[in-house]
Formats: structure tokens, C-alpha cells, sequence
């Protein structure tokens, strides 16, 4: 390898080891060895630490033995005259210095220096963000990432398993120009990239650029700023270290483990923009062990493949010298070379719109301000409907819009809109009409610079005045349609129309035709009880983390991360009969109450590997389900009080079992049997299959509020079904107590039907 990278890499380990050592020195006086280390929002600790060494730092003198370590990984700069390979000298000291950046980054923690405060600027989604100590700028905000919370991270885990989401990229230092930060970060997007951003040049950081440029930043936007300095690069190598920890099912200290998790399931390069310092390349060495690849926009010396990533560790690409006239083509050159560096599978579906096409743009909000029109919410009704016709009635890729546009329109108004899109295929079912319609949110979201909120008659959409510059219109819409169903459902679908309807005589007629058929569905959902079919299907697609786990879907059990029902499993088996959804014969009912049934526990024995061979359906305390990492709520039996508490994931906060979602998190998945827990989705709550052999919904006596709040109508209507319809105000959450006896007190006084149920031990 380089003799040259060798160098400048051992130098800058040796600098940033030396660096923290002094810096846990002045914390060690000034603050006390017993002064608290953490990192907001997770239960690992300081992650790379913990993951590599097992060792959980929570004060500052938890942190000398990991500087010891750091110096025992370093070794001198090469000798001028003397040749050997480096490469283990480099990578050893790569580690140091991840070692190193964390302890750094933790003691600023200490210090109330992180995450870096960055005036002026608001993050979109991020839960950091909501939590009151950083709400100190009006509108919130003032501050960048930091660590991404556990939260957070889950929820990316099964986009980055169901192939949604392909892996994330390290953008380390700043572009050439602003225009080559936002085209790179655009060209990332486009192919649902998560960005991570840090690092600056000459105190210029790409954070500086984008911000500069109003490119929107957060969790929802799949763009996170971590810091403007080369150390805040641990942070998504913590990322990296806790997927494998969550979803890799490894344990703190297997080290090589997690190591090779990440080289061969998480595809993560980095791009480092603009002049590399010693510092970079220390970074870059520590990344390499990951398994994660360097592509530089400046000329540095490469470093070919030797097998610790899968193919070259270091290539230089010069941005000068990329043949290409523009910086989005530019852009798109680099971003395709560090795929194929990186060895990531990416497929993008060509949308024909003015404006940029992904995933990452689906969580985008339009605010009132940067509106050009809306459709639905307050002011105008917007529905969407897809049904199936027969063959001879569909012109494929046929895209009318009946009716005005938007152009008479004032800017910032409504009007009335309508989307019907007609589908006919010969594996077509009419069950699959509410599973596909369910995308159009999606795949209208994915438009930059379009909101789409709701589905059926409750759609809502918004176009922002830079799309509509951009010349997007209504007739996008169909073509969005159109272009996504062929390629997503192709299996399903052959022939695809689509309508798009603001004349107002029209608008009537085809939204009463919808209502209609809405009621039919509605209908359908409720008939569609357990006991009325006998094929239920498996979901096995969190194997790729979670190798002994699978979900048992049910028509009233829906699977744990929620985004799979019954009828989504029909109709992924109809388009992937090989895929992670196979339908599971019920057998012989081996007892209606819990749930077992000889198909079931035959399916869950081969697909658990031997680690499970019985499942009950509807119980929490006898052989329950497993759970991978996606679930999105924790049920869990408080003895004390009789009943089970159920904790949302947006929930940060303790629980009467002593614990928060996080650490609950690692005692419900991993694919293992534990009574008495169970991830779940939080739609099961609803379902009259939920803890039936328990005792059901009215077994809760605690829940987070905040799925109180979001499924209100839902849940009140549960608590009549269960002939008790005060039951919702029965039920404490977080902000009526966090511990037991405050919990028995409050079920007391309420008189909580679960005090006087059969006990469940
Ligand atoms: Fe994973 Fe279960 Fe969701 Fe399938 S249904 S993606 S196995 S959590
Ligand atoms: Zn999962």
C-alpha cells in the first residue's frame, strides 16, 4: 500500500491520541473522574467503544482505560528507508483513532459542547430536536445532529433491509463550489442514499454549503449534518457499529464480528471533498476497517484492493478532471464510481418529471409559505382510488387530466382534485386494490418538492412554488403513477391509466364511486377475521439481520414493524412467489384460545433454524412471538399491576418497568422467546386478536401517550368493543407516572378493570 497514506495516517493517529489524552487530563481536573459521559438518545454507551472493547463509558474516568488502549494500537511513522507493507501499522492506527474521536466527542458531551451548536439552523424530524434541553432558538433548533438516536435508527434498519434505503454515504470536508455540494448530495438522494455530512475545509464545511443553499436537512430528508469537524465522523461509525449490535444480533466486544457485519451488510462509503489532512486519513483508515471504502475529489495516492473492503479501500478521482460539463454530471459520475467501489446493488426507476425523483425526498414537508397550490386539507377535498377493470377497458400508460389546472389558481390556494388510477392484470386480484392505492403516498412523495399526506378521501396534497416553476403539473402525477406501478408491481399489473379529475361535475360522481367502494373494503377488513381463512403468511425479510426470526401475519395480527398486513403478504407472494412473504397452511387448530395451530408452529420451527418450534398467536405470557428490531411498539406484563404496559418508539422516556424503549428494544428482539414481552405493531392494539387468551386490551394499564393521542378514534372505539368506554382515561402514561407504585395508585383510583381480572402468573 501507500507508503505515502501510511505515513500521514500513523502521524495523524499519533496527533489525535495525544490530542484526547490531554484533553481527558484537563477533564480529569477540571470536571472529576465522576462527571457523566453520554451521548443523548441511546442505550450503547459510547458506541464504538462499547462495540469494540465492551466496556460501557458513562464518566470521565471511564475513559483512561480506553485512551491506554488507543496508545497501545499506535505505532511510529514509516521509516524513511525502510519498506514494509503498512497496512496493518495503518489500520491499527485507524482504530486508535476512532478510539480516540469518541473519547473526544463524549468529553464534549461533559462539557455541553455537543452536538455542535450551528445558529440559525433547524433540523426537520429529528428527535433530538424535540427534546426541550435544544429548543433554545425561537422555532427551535440552534444545533446540529450529534449522534443519531436508537429511535432512529431502527426505523432506518428496515429500510436498509427491504432494499429501500441502499446503504449511506460519508461526505467528509466541502465541495468545490455550493452547486457541487447540492448535486452530489441530489445525485445521493436520488438513489435513497442516506447522506452524513461532516468534516470542513479551511473551517468551510459542506454543512456550510447546503445550509447556504436552503437544502433542507434531518432525518426526514435523509440528509444528517454530524458536525463541521473531521471527529464528528464517529458518529455514523457508531451508527454503523450499533446496527451491527441491533440488527446483527452481535455482542459488545465481538469486535471482528462487527467489523465484517458492516463490510458485508451495510453499504457505507465515504467521500472525502477537498484537501485530505493527516487527521482525514487517520479517520479514513479507522473507516477502512469497517469495510467502507474513501473516494476523494482531490489527487491522492490510491490504495488498491486487498480484501478488508471488497474492492479498492482509497480512489482518487480528481473533480477537475471528471470529463463531464456540468457539476450534476460531475456529480453523478463520482457518485456512481463510489457505488461501484463499494460494490451496492442501486436501482432507480427513470420518473419522467422536472423535478428530482426518490425516496429520500418522501418525508419533505411544503410549508404554507413555499406553497404554490394545494389539494385537499381545509380548503378543497382531494381523494385518490385505484381499481381494477377489466383488460380490454385500460389503454395502457393513457394519462388524462379532465378539468383546469392550477394556473387560474392564486398561489398559495386549493382546489378540488381527484386521482383514479385503473389497473388490469392477469394476476390482478381485488383484494390488492387497497394494497396498491396505499402507494400512491409514496410514490407521489417521492417528487421533490410535492407533500402527499392521508390516503382515500382524505388525501392531501401540496406542490411548492419550486416545483411549480420547475413546470411540474397535474399531468406529473399520472406520470409518476404510471412509471412506479409498471416497475414496482409489474408482476401484478400490465396495464396502467390514470385520471386525474378537477372538473367539478366529474369530481362528484368519481368520488362517490370511491366512497362506495372504500365501504366495500371497510366491509371486507372487518369479515376478514382469523377463523375465516386458512392460509396466514410468514414475513421472513428481517432475516437478513434477524436470522431466526419471522413474523406470522394474520389477518387480525399484523406484522410487528407495521408495514405489512395480510393482505400486503397476498399480494407480495403474487408478485415474488420465491420472495420473504409464503403462505403458511393453518393446519389443525390445536387450541382456538392461544392461538396454536400445527402449520404455524411446523413453518416457525424451519424458519427459526430450530430456535423456536412453538408459537401461540394470541398470548403474551405462553410461547409468544418473536420479534427482530422493527417492532413499533414494546408490550410488556408489569406483574405488580396484572396487566402489560405498551411503549411506542417515539416514547424517550422511563416506564414502571424501570426502563426506556432502547433498553426494553434489546430484551424484545433478537429473535428469542420471552414471555411476558413482545414487539408489536401498533395497530394490533386495535385488533380483537390482541392478548385474547390474556385477557385482551383491557389487560393495559399503561401506554405512552403519545399513541393515546395519535390513535385516539381508534383506541376509543376499542375500549367500547371491550364494554368498558371509559377505558382510554383508565390507562396512565409517561406523564402521569413513570414508576410502579405512582402506576398502582393511579389504577386504584381509576378503577382500571385490570385489578380484578384473573391474575396472569
Ligand atoms: Fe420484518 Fe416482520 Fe416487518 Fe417482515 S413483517 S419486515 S419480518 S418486522
Ligand atoms: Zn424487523
Amino acid at each position: 500500500m501507500s507508503r505515502y497514506i501510511a505515513t500521514r495516517a500513523i502521524r495523524g493517529a499519533n496527533a489525535i491520541v495525544a490530542e484526547a489524552e490531554a484533553l481527558l487530563q484537563k477533564a480529569l481536573a477540571e470536571k472529576g473522574p465522576d462527571a457523566p459521559v453520554a451521548f443523548t438518545n441511546t442505550a450503547y454507551y459510547l458506541p464504538v467503544i462499547y462495540g469494540m472493547m465492551a466496556y460501557p463509558v458513562t464518566k470521565i474516568g471511564d475513559l483512561v482505560p480506553v485512551i491506554e488502549k488507543a496508545k497501545s494500537l499506535l505505532h511510529p511513522p514509516p521509516d524513511e528507508n525502510w519498506w514494509v507493507p503498512y497496512l496493518g501499522e495503518t489500520l491499527d492506527c485507524g482504530m486508535a483513532t476512532l478510539l480516540a474521536e469518541e473519547a473526544i466527542e463524549g468529553i464534549r458531551f461533559a462539557y455541553g459542547e455537543q452536538p455542535e451548536r450551528y445558529p440559525g439552523f433547524r433540523m426537520t424530524g429529528s428527535a433530538s430536536f424535540t427534546s426541550p434541553e435544544f429548543e433554545t432558538e425561537e422555532g427551535g433548533g440552534g444545533y446540529l445532529n450529534g449522534p443519531i438516536d436508537d429511535i432512529q435508527l431502527r426505523s432506518w434498519g428496515i429500510q436498509l433491509v427491504d432494499g429501500r434505503m441502499p446503504g449511506f454515504a460519508a461526505l467528509l470536508g466541502a465541495a468545490r463550489t455550493n452547486q457541487a455540494a447540492v448535486a452530489l448530495v441530489r445525485e445521493l438522494q436520488r438513489r435513497n442514499i442516506l447522506v452524513f455530512l461532516m468534516g470542513n475545509v479551511n473551517g468551510r464545511s459542506i454543512i456550510d454549503q447546503l445550509h447556504e443553499e436552503g437544502v433542507e436537512m434531518g432525518y426526514d430528508t435523509y440528509i444528517v449534518p454530524f458536525g463541521r469537524d473531521t471527529i464528528a465522523t464517529i458518529y455514523p461509525l457508531g451508527f454503523a457499529t450499533r446496527s451491527a449490535l441491533t440488527f446483527g444480533g452481535l455482542k459488545p466486544g465481538q469486535w471482528r464480528e462487527i467489523l465484517l457485519y458492516n463490510k458485508y451488510r451495510v453499504f457505507a462509503f465515504a467521500i472525502a471533498l477537498g484537501e485530505v489532512d493527516d487527521l482525514k486519513y487517520a479517520t479514513a483508515a479507522g473507516a477502512i476497517c469497517y469495510g467502507f471504502p474513501v473516494i476523494a475529489d482531490t489527487v491522492i495516492p490510491q490504495i488498491l484492493p486487498t480484501g478488508v473492503t471488497r474492492y479498492e479501500h482509497v480512489i482518487s478521482m480528481p473533480w477537475e478532471e471528471i470529463d463531464a460539463p456540468t457539476d450534476e454530471e460531475k456529480a453523478a459520475r463520482l457518485v456512481q464510481k463510489a457505488i461501484e467501489v463499494r460494490g451496492v446493488k442501486v436501482k432507480i426507476t427513470e420518473v419522467p418529471i422536472p423535478v428530482p425523483y426518490g425516496s429520500a425526498f418522501e418525508g419533505e414537508v411544503v410549508r404554507k409559505a413555499d406553497m404554490r397550490v394545494e389539494f385537499g386539507g381545509r380548503a378543497s377535498r382531494a381523494f385518490e382510488y385505484l381499481r381494477m377493470v377489466p383488460m380490454e377497458q385500460v389503454e395502457d400508460g393513457k394519462i388524462e387530466v379532465i378539468g383546469p389546472g392550477f394556473e387560474d389558481v392564486p398561489v398559495g390556494g386549493a382546489m378540488d382534485l381527484g386521482i383514479v388510477v385503473e389497473v388490469a392484470g392477469r394476476k390482478m386480484q381485488e383484494d390488492f386494490e387497497p394494497v396498491l392505492e396505499r402507494q400512491i403516498h409514496y410514490f407521489i412523495n417521492g417528487a421533490s418538492g410535492i407533500q402527499h399526506i392521508g390516503q382515500r378521501d382524505i388525501a392531501w396534497i401540496r406542490i411548492s412554488k419550486t416545483a411549480a416553476e420547475k413546470g411540474f403539473n397535474l399531468r406529473h402525477f399520472g406520470d409518476i403513477l404510471y412509471a412506479r406501478f409498471h416497475a414496482d408491481f409489474g408482476a401484478i399489473v400490465d396495464k396502467v391509466q390514470v385520471k386525474i379529475i378537477t372538473d367539478p361535475a366529474l369530481h362528484a360522481e368519481w368520488l362517490a364511486k370511491a366512497r362506495e367502494a372504500y365501504d366495500r373494503r371497510n366491509r371486507r377488513l372487518a369479515d376478514l377475521v382469523d377463523e375465516a381463512v386458512d392460509t396466514f403468511y410468514s414475513c421472513v425479510l428481517c432475516q437478513s439481520f434477524a436470522p431466526t426470526h419471522c413474523c406470522v401475519i394474520s389477518p387480525q395480527r399484523l406484522g410487528l414493524c407495521g408495514a405489512y398486513n395480510w393482505l400486503d403478504c397476498k399480494a407480495s407472494y403474487e408478485i415474488n412467489p420465491t420472495g420473504p412473504n409464503q403462505p403458511i397452511a393453518k393446519g389443525q387448530c390445536l387450541d382456538s384460545v392461544k392461538g396454536y395451530f400445527t402449520g404455524v408452529n411446523e413453518y416457525v420451527r424451519v424458519a427459526s433454524q430450530g430456535k423456536v418450534d412453538t408459537v401461540a398467536m394470541y398470548s403474551i405470557m405462553e410461547n409468544p412471538m418473536t420479534a427482530c428490531g422493527c417492532f413499533e411498539c414494546i408490550v410488556m406484563v408489569i406483574p405488580e399491576a396484572n396487566g402489560v404496559m405498551v411503549v411506542s418508539r417515539e416514547d424517550p422516556s422511563m416506564t414502571p418497568a424501570g426502563m426506556t424503549f432502547s433498553t426494553l428494544a434489546g430484551m424484545a428482539g433478537g429473535g428469542l422467546q420471552t414471555p411476558g414481552v413482545m414487539g408489536v405493531g401498533k395497530y394490533y392494539l386495535t385488533s380483537p386478536k390482541f392478548l385474547s387468551a390474556d385477557g385482551g386490551f383491557r389487560r393495559v394499564v399503561w401506554m405512552s401517550s403519545f399513541l393515546k393521542q395519535t390513535m385516539a378514534e381508534e383506541l376509543k372505539a376499542v375500549c367500547e368493543r371491550e364494554g368498558d368506554p371509559d377505558l382510554l382515561d383508565k390507562i396512565a402514561d409517561e406523564t402521569i407516572c413513570t414508576d410502579v407504585e405512582g402506576l398502582l395508585a393511579y389504577l386504584e383510583e381509576k378503577g382500571h378493570p385490570a385489578l380484578t381480572m384473573p391474575p396472569l402468573f
